[in-house]
Order: C-alpha cells, then sequence, then structure tokens
C-alpha cells in the first residue's frame, strides 16, 4: 500500500480557518453549533488550547465563520485533527456505514462476490488497543468485529496492514484525504458514511477472491506459454527440414562487395566463425558478412550525417538480395525465438546471425552501436575514405601506365603488334621491379618511369639512339611521325600569319575611326605621316604592328579629344563673358566708351585690354568692378572680401 505522502493532503495545506472545535465534553462541534467569542467553551481539537468562536452573527461578512486560537501560535494539525476525530465520532453515532464491494481487477480480469451496501453495527468503540496496533474504531455485530481506520493524511502502510491482517479481524479503510477543505459539517458525514474512497485492509472474502483472479490470471499465462510451445515446435521442425546454404560469394553484389573489402584490406573482418545458425540464411557467413559490412563501415561512411541501420534494416536488405528463406519472411517475438532454442539448440534467426556478427564487429573496433542504430565509428570512416582515396589514386597510376603504353604502340603501328605488353608490364628489371607494381607504389620510381616514357615521346621527334628504348622497331614509325610533325608546323605556322593579318586589319579600323573622330577630314594625311623622331614608320605602320601602339594611339587621341572640347568650351565661356561686358559697359556709358574701354590697355589690369582680360567669370568681375565701380562697392562692401566670396557665391 502507498504511504500517502502529507503534502498530498488538502488538510495539511495552507491556511484554512478551523471550522470545528471540541467541546469540554470531547464532542467534535461545528461552529455554527457554538455561540460566539470565548463563551463557546470548546478547546482546539489537536493542541487542546482554549478556541473563540468568530461568528459573523447577522452583519454580512467577507469572512466565513471560524475558530481562532484565543493565545496566538501556530497550530498546523488543527484542521487534520478535527476531521480525524469527527470521522470516528460520525461512525459512532451512525453504528453502520456502507462497506465496500468484495471484489478484485487485474489485467482486465475482474471478480466480484459481494456488492458494496450498508451495513448496520449494534455497537462501537474508539481507539482500540489491539496487540500491535491501535484500531481508530472497531464496531460490533453479532459477535464480529470490523476495524475501522479514518484516512485524513496517513494512510496505513504495508507493515500497520500486516498487524491489521494479524488480528484475522475484518478492517476497512475509509479515505477522507480528498475531501474538500471547506467541507461542512454534513459533507464530512456523508463521505464517512457512503460516498469516500474505502477498501479492504483484511476480509478472508476479499482474500479468496483476490485469490481467483490470480488464478485465471496464472492460467491464462500458462495457456499462452503452451501456445508458444506448439508455435516453437512447428518452428523447429520447419527448421531442421531447411537445406544447407549454398555459398554465394560468386553473387555479383557479393562478388562487388568482397572486391572492395579487399581493396580496403578488410578481408580480416569477414567469414568469422558463427556458433550455430548458418541455416538461416540461403548463403555462407563469409558472403552474408561480406554484405553487412559493405553496407555498415564501407558504405556507410559518405553520409556522415546519417545514425544508422538498425539490424532490422540490415536483415530487409539482405532480404532483397533473397539471402533469407521463406520461413524467415516474417519476423517472430523474442519468446517464440527463446522457446525455439531451447527445442533446438542449433535454431538462429537471421536477425540472431547479423546481431552476432555485429558484435563481433563491434568488438574489433570497426562498428559501434548507437540507439540500436550500427555505424562504423568516425576514426574508422576516415581511415576508409583515406583508403578508398589511396586505392583510387593507385589504379589511376596504373591505367595511366597503360595508356602511356598503348599510346606507344600506337604510334609504332603494325611494327609494334608482336609485341607483349602484359609480360613487359609484369618483368622485372635489373634492379628495378616490374613497371606495374612501380606504378601501383607510386613515388620517386614512378616518376622515373614517367620520364622515361617521356623521352620515348621525345624520341618520336628527335629520331636517334632512343628509338632503342624497350626494343620496338620503331624506326618507321619515328619517320612518318616526322613527317607528320612538320606538316603541322607549317600549318600552325600559315594560320598563325593569317590570324595576325586578321588582327592587324582589326586594329587599323579601329585606329582608323579614333583619327577620323580627332582629325575629321585631315585625319587620312594625319595617319599616313611618319612618326618622329625616328621618322622611319607611318602611324599606320605602327599601329598595324603590334596591339600596344594601337593602345598608345588610341590613348593619344583620345587626349587630343579632350584637350580640343576643353578649349572650345573655354572659347565660349569668353565670347559669353566679353558679351555680358559689353552689355554692361554700353548700359552705363553708351556704345562709343564701351568700344573704347574694352579695347584699350588699362593700367588698373596691369596694361592689359579688357578684352584679354574677360575671358571667364572671375575676368568679368574684374572688368565690371571698373565699368560701375559704386555699384560694385555699394553691393558687395569692400572689393577684397568681395572677390574672395565670388566662387562660393556662384
Ligand atoms: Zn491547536
Amino acid at each position: 500500500m502507498a504511504r500517502l505522502d502529507h503534502n498530498h493532503s488538502p488538510w495539511r495545506r495552507g491556511t484554512v480557518r478551523l471550522a470545528f472545535g471540541q467541546t469540554a465534553e470531547g464532542r467534535i462541534v461545528s461552529i455554527r453549533e457554538v455561540v460566539s467569542g470565548r463563551a463557546c467553551g470548546c478547546v482546539c481539537p489537536a493542541c487542546e488550547e482554549p478556541l473563540i468562536a468568530r461568528k459573523s452573527g447577522a452583519r454580512p461578512s467577507p469572512r466565513a465563520d471560524h475558530f481562532a486560537h484565543a493565545r496566538d501560535g501556530a497550530c498546523v494539525g488543527a484542521l487534520e485533527t478535527a476531521l480525524h476525530k469527527l470521522g470516528k465520532q460520525i461512525v459512532m453515532d451512525e453504528l453502520g456505514l456502507t462497506l465496500p464491494a468484495i471484489a478484485a481487477e487485474r489485467e482486465g480480469v475482474r471478480r466480484q462476490t459481494h456488492a458494496a451496501k450498508h451495513q448496520v453495527f449494534e455497537s462501537g468503540q474508539v481507539e482500540v488497543v489491539l496487540p500491535g496496533v491501535v484500531a481508530d474504531v472497531v464496531l460490533r455485530r453479532r459477535a464480529s468485529d470490523l476495524i475501522i481506520e479514518i484516512l485524513v493524511a496517513h494512510a496505513s502502510d504495508a507493515e500497520k496492514v500486516e498487524r491489521i491482517r494479524a488480528q484475522k479481524t475484518s478492517a476497512i479503510e475509509i479515505d477522507l484525504s480528498k475531501l474538500p477543505r471547506r467541507a461542512g459539517l454534513e459533507m464530512v458525514r456523508e463521505a464517512v458514511l457512503v460516498s469516500a474512497p474505502r477498501k479492504w485492509l483484511f476480509n478472508p472474502a476479499q482474500d479468496a477472491v483476490e485469490a481467483q483472479v490470480a488464478q485465471v490470471l496464472a492460467d491464462r499465462a500458462e495457456a499462452a506459454r503452451q501456445k508458444v510451445l506448439r508455435q516453437a515446435k512447428t518452428l523447429v521442425g520447419h527448421w531442421a527440414a531447411l537445406p544447407c546454404p549454398k555459398d554465394g560469394t560468386d553473387l555479383p553484389a557479393v562478388r562487388g562487395a568482397l572486391a572492395q573489402i579487399e581493396a580496403l584490406e578488410l578481408s580480416a573482418y569477414i567469414d568469422a566463425p558463427i556458433s550455430r545458425g548458418a541455416k538461416a540464411l540461403n548463403v555462407s557467413p563469409k558472403a552474408c558478412q561480406a554484405l553487412v559490412l559493405k553496407t555498415v563501415v564501407i558504405d556507410q561512411q559518405p553520409w556522415y550525417g546519417r545514425a544508422g541501420l538498425s539490424v532490422v534494416a540490415l536483415r530487409e536488405r539482405l532480404e532483397r538480395q533473397g539471402f533469407l528463406p521463406p520461413l524467415f519472411g516474417v519476423s517472430r517475438d523474442a519468446e517464440l525465438i527463446a522457446a525455439a532454442r531451447v527445442l533446438a539448440p542449433d535454431f538462429n534467426t537471421p536477425t540472431g546471425l547479423i546481431g552476432a556478427y555485429l558484435r563481433g564487429l563491434e568488438t574489433a573496433g570497426l562498428v559501434e552501436a548507437d540507439d540500436g542504430l550500427w555505424r562504423a565509428p568516425l576514426k574508422v570512416r576516415q581511415q576508409i575514405i583515406q583508403q578508398a582515396r589511396d586505392a583510387r589514386e593507385r589504379q589511376d597510376r596504373i591505367d595511366d601506365l597503360h595508356a602511356r603504353l598503348d599510346e606507344i604502340l600506337r604510334r609504332a603501328g603494325p611494327e609494334g603488334d608482336g609485341f607483349d605488353s602484359e609480360a613487359w608490364l609484369g618483368r622485372s628489371g635489373r634492379a628495378s621491379p616490374p613497371p606495374r607494381s612501380v606504378a601501383a607504389s607510386g613515388g620517386a620510381a614512378w616518376t622515373e618511369l614517367k620520364a622515361a616514357f617521356g623521352l620515348i615521346g621525345e624520341a618520336f621527334w628527335r629520331y636517334d639512339a632512343a628509338v632503342d628504348v624497350m626494343s620496338l622497331p620503331l624506326r618507321p614509325a619515328l619517320e612518318r611521325a616526322e613527317q607528320a610533325r612538320r606538316d603541322a608546323a607549317e600549318r600552325r605556322r600559315l594560320a598563325a600569319e593569317a590570324a595576325a593579318l586578321a588582327a592587324a586589319d582589326d586594329r587599323e579600323a579601329r585606329f582608323r575611326a579614333a583619327a577620323m573622330v580627332a582629325y575629321g577630314a585631315d585625319a587620312e594625311a594625319w595617319m599616313a605621316g611618319l612618326v618622329p623622331p625616328a621618322n622611319l614608320s607611318s602611324r599606320l605602320e605602327l599601329v598595324r604592328s603590334s596591339p600596344a601602339q594601337l593602345q598608345a594611339a588610341l590613348d593619344a587621341l583620345d587626349r587630343r579629344v579632350t584637350q580640343q572640347r576643353r578649349e572650345e568650351a573655354q572659347r565660349i565661356m569668353a565670347q559669353e563673358a566679353l558679351a555680358d561686358l559689353w552689355d554692361a559697359a554700353c548700359a552705363e556709358h553708351g556704345g562709343d566708351w564701351a568700344k573704347a574701354f574694352i579695347s584699350n590697355p588699362d593700367p588698373r589690369l596691369g596694361g592689359r585690354r579688357p578684352r584679354e582680360v574677360c575671358i571667364d567669370p572671375a575676368g568679368l568681375r574684374m572688368c565690371l568692378e571698373l565699368v560701375c565701380p559704386k555699384r560694385a562697392v555699394r553691393r558687395g562692401g569692400s572689393a577684397e572680401t568681395r572677390q574672395s566670396a565670388a566662387p562660393r557665391r556662384r
């Protein structure tokens, strides 16, 4: 029986005001049954200190009526003790209550011999001291007793229940712990007598009905066990009839896996001996293990994010390969498998075989399991990537060697027909390993071998004593190659010439266009002019000769065009300034004065003529001050201030 945690009982928490007090006669009474104040004559049921009844009377009060301790003091057990005492008092007053049904239910099996019923008793006694236990109440009817335990905060623990059982007296426990804390007298009464949860702590009839349920469950379990045993016998029968597995290592998928395993030097990890049950697969352990190793360790390594593969997923892969006998087309539960193993020690399942192999790999450090998912550890995956890369590079070098040899023999033409490439590749030299091994190992020896092939290639172009290399009859082939090389060189030279001409024409066209912009009608004559200081070739010839010359000429033309534009802009600005000055002078002094002023040297301008000075806005201002000095001064203060401020104002 679970012990009730005190804190879970609402009677132990918070500060609900005490609604019950204890009279001088020891009875528990409700606040409603007493007069207000000290005159209530009640003490605390727990600490027996005097209580004051705080009653609002006829006045409306936000607070419920309650008892308060006369002397200040925290009395945490008051409410709990009051309820416990009240429960016992109600049972004693009534001498009757509802008894729990005699029934049991476990795992869906329910048996009942008596329904819950109201029972009336003849007498009762509280706080009855029995051997080893004090009963809250004992009720008696016709010489038979019933122990009543009231549960408020403390459930009867296993020890107490044992002591009660030892009395051989029927006992019930009434659980008031879930009663609302503001429960009034009537509610507590109804709960104690009828509705609060109650159960048998001891009752021979209750024990009997529980035994009945246990028997039903035991029968049911035995029937299930017998069923599993029958199924296991059938399974083992089928198992015995299974044929011995084929080798399977010649199947294409297995051959591929074995080749990869060999290349990665993992052969030691397959063909592990198995303790039992080889017949659970259609193929030999070696074939099965090769596929598992390839799937978990080799194929998995490029996908770092993957968590791994379950044994069930691996079993499905083997099933897709046709490695599972039809007998194992369905998976069976562990109980049946265990029963089959008892009947036939050799019995095993595909899953069992795969699991055992993976555990072996795990011991070897080649795989690890995480939450039932198998994968290679990061370090192993990295190693395999490195080994795969090495193997690929080794193969690339061997392919390269074959290609070089084939190229030599192709160039040799019919003269090379009798050459035995395979023998040459596998034959050791005087002090060197066979060429194929040299390529496989790489390193300095391989670099030397490649250089030797380079020399042979060279020999095709500069044939001389080198034709003796590899004892190949190469001379006619070398002569053909030399002719072809000369023809090709001539074709390349002609093509280069044509391309150079086209490029020169292109440069000329661009140069001509730029010259037209800068020189207009004079462009042709300018382009034909000789280039100083050497005066050996015309500008056009120079530009045709190289892209750099074209670029230099284009840059010079660009600068000239820019200069022309700048000069044009200045000329227009000077015209406008002079026109402004003319207008101002005519307006101030008349046309004749203006003509004379503009064309004659003026000492105030350092002896220059205004028309020479008035070529931009600054010159215009200087001249305007000479035409109408008063206005200029009036408008802008001193001449110096005006000049320094002028650019900003503009
Ligand atoms: Zn108290």
